[in-house]
This record gives C-alpha cells, structure tokens and sequence, in this order.
C-alpha cells in the first residue's frame, strides 16, 4: 500500500508521461491527453488532501518508508523535513532496475539523505520514440526504492514539472548535444538538460549521480553545471551489466529472448574494442566492428572511439582515455552502449567490465535475471 499526497497541481492521476508525445512534434507536451498505463500499474489513489505520503513495507536501511512526493509542495516539504546532511538525488525515467539501485547505494553511502526522482519526461522524447509504450513499473519502482533506503520519491506528472505546458526556455546542449545520439535524436539533450535542470532546482541537490552508460548525457550534464553554475556536484557511476556483458537498460524489457542474444553483439565489440588498445585506435576500431558485422540483425547507428571531453573521432597517434561507443537498433528496440578505454601501452578497459553487476534482491522475476550477488 502507498501512501500518497493530495494532488492539488496534477491533472493527470496515471503518474505517466503524455502518450500524446509520442505523436507530437519533439519535446511537445499535452498535459491534459493522460495515457493507459503499458503495464496498468498506475501509483495509487491520492490520499486526503494535504497528507503526508509513505510508502508502505519493511523499513529501508535509511530507517524508514520513502516519502512519495507528487507535487511542488509535496517535495518542498518532504525536502524540509529530511533535517540536516547533504542530499544526493537520483534521476529516472521508473522502470528501474539494478543499474538504478546502484546509483541509488552510491548516493546513499555518500550523501546523508536521497531523493529519487521518477519522470518521463516527454521533452526529451522524439515524435517517433517510445515515450508512449515506455515501461511503467511503478510498484516494484518504489519497493526497489524502499529497498534501497530512499529518503524522498518524486513522481511528478508533466502537468507538474511543466505547469505552462512547453516550456519557452530550454536549456541548450549546444554543439555536443548534436553528436552521437543528438544526431540521431534531435532535440534530446535539451530536453534532458531542461528536465535536469528543473530536477536539481526543486531537489535543491548537493550531488546528482548519473550512469556512465549514458556517457554523452553524463558529460552535457557535467558541462551544463560547470557553464551555468549549478552547484551540486555531479558524480558518475560506471555501468551496470548482466554476467553475459549487457549493458542493464530498461529497454532491456522490449527485447525477446533471439534480440537479446542479437543485442548482446554491442558490449561484445566494446570488449573487443579495448581487447584490442594498446595497438591504437585503428585496431581498437577494426576489432570492434568485426564483432559487429557478423550480426547482421542488430542495425548499427554508430559506432566510433572518441575523446570523450570534445566526442571527436580520435586521430590515429592518439594515446590516452577514450570513449569508445556503439548505438544501434534491435528489432524496434534502440540500444546504446559505451565503454571507457586506455589506448595506447598499457591500455584495456578503464571500467571493470563487470561480471557481478550489484548486490541485493529484486521484487519481481523480471529484475531476479539481472546480475546479483546475495546481500
Ligand atoms: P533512465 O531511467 O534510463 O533515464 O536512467 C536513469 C539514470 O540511471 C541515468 O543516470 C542512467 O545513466 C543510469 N543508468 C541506466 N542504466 C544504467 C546502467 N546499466 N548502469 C549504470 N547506470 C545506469
């Protein structure tokens, strides 16, 4: 049972993102077109007005049920009552899995208390993406989030983060957010700058910690704090995967058993890829792609080894970190997948390509095939 807030700011009781999203032109928000649920696992019933808002089950280890905060006023008063200590926030879009929960044991074992936000935010979402068949798992999002020992939920609506409606302002990715996946997806980076934004200025954040698997999202947000002055700190985690080397993504969920052997070809050539470092990026390249043209059904968008401060192609002299990254299409499911490599004597992965993704236990079978280790 949880728990919830009235809901004075919210027009859309389903907690979900605007389905018509999904057909409007990028970024556009509909606030009042409220969409089904994919999975009808919609936050419960708001509760009498004015009330605060647990959720229900076995304590956390923060020593208590998280607050779900659906409202402005919700979370500025949860946020206050958290007393003091820094507070680290977690972004998600839901449909959370162990990648999360280990952004989530980061923030909790260094910041004193975490808020976890949980958003679809329909800016970041193109007129063909899947904002409106996007997994919406809100149950096991909070039992994870009690698991985990979460402070405060946040679980706006788009009525509530953009109470105008679109926003006339964004913030601007600028020339890094037409890259990679910018390209690929125009608009994306401001509408996830944007949303970040709004995110640590209602969370009032300390430190905000983002996935490595994300890389170009996590070096706009970086830039975006340094350029515009944010103070909190932004704090990266490497990237959290199946035993097989699959990179844990929510989209995960859309693969059938044949896409997700399919899917498996990416993390394989980035093994490959930093197999192959200490010969240069030529080598790193060529070993990379070799993995990737003996799978023909995976459609790839990309893949390149870049300096991962400009993502521009590295020349073929260069030593040092890089980023080597890969994007492309399984079935009508879109993937990316990225890994930091040394290039040069020396060189190999510069994240452990994790064999043992995380620890703890999962709610549902789902989450019981992700990698993990007994408490
Ligand atoms: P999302 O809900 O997909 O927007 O992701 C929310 C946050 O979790 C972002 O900072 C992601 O980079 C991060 N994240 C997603 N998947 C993983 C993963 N497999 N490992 C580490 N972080 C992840």
């Amino acid at each position: 049972m949880t728990k919830t807030c009235d809901n004075p700011d919210t027009t859309d009781p389903t907690g979900g993102a605007d389905a018509a999203g999904a057909t409007a032109p990028t970024g556009a928000i509909h606030p009042a077109a409220a969409p089904a649920h994919a999975d009808g696992d919609a936050p419960r019933t708001p509760g009498p007005a004015g009330s605060a808002s647990r959720a229900a089950g076995p304590a956390g280890p923060a020593g208590g049920e998280p607050v779900v905060a659906r409202t402005r006023e919700q979370l500025r008063a949860a946020r206050a009552a958290l007393g003091d200590g820094d507070i680290g926030v977690v972004m998600t879009m839901g449909a959370l899995h162990e990648g999360h929960a280990t952004l989530i044991r980061q923030a909790r074992d260094t910041a004193g208390h975490v808020i976890v936000t949980i958003f679809l935010n329909p800016l970041q979402f193109g007129p063909r993406e899947d904002l409106a068949r996007y997994p919406r798992t809100t149950e096991s999002d909070l039992e994870i989030c009690r698991r985990e020992g979460v402070d405060v939920v946040f679980m706006p609506t788009p009525s509530v983060v953009y109470p105008e409606g679109d926003p006339g302002v964004r913030v601007s990715a600028g020339p890094l957010g037409n890259v990679l996946e910018g390209q690929a997806r125009p608009g994306h980076f401001d509408g996830v700058l944007t949303v970040v934004g709004k995110m640590l200025h209602l969370t009032r954040a300390d430190h905000a910690y983002f996935g490595q698997k994300d890389a170009q999202q996590l070096l706009l947000i970086r830039r975006m704090a340094r350029d515009l002055d944010f103070p909190a700190e932004v704090v990266a985690v490497p990237t959290v995967r199946e035993p097989d080397g699959l990179a844990l993504s929510s989209r995960n969920m859309y693969l059938g058993a044949s896409d997700r052997e399919t899917a498996l070809c990416l993390s394989r050539a980035l093994r490959a890829g930093a197999e192959a470092a200490v010969e240069g990026p030529s080598a790193v390249r060529r070993a990379a792609r070799a993995v990737l043209v003996r799978e023909p059904l995976a459609l790839i968008d990309y893949l390149v080894l870049v300096d991962p401060a400009t993502l521009e192609d590295v020349p073929e002299w260069y030593r040092g970190e890089a980023l080597l990254a890969v994007a492309g299409r399984v079935g009508t499911t879109r993937l990316i997948d990225n890994l930091p490599v040394n290039i040069g004597p020396g060189g190999g992965a510069l994240e452990v390509f994790s064999e043992d993704a995380g620890r703890g236990s999962y709610p549902d079978e789902a989450a019981t095939q992700m990698t993990q280790t007994p408490p």
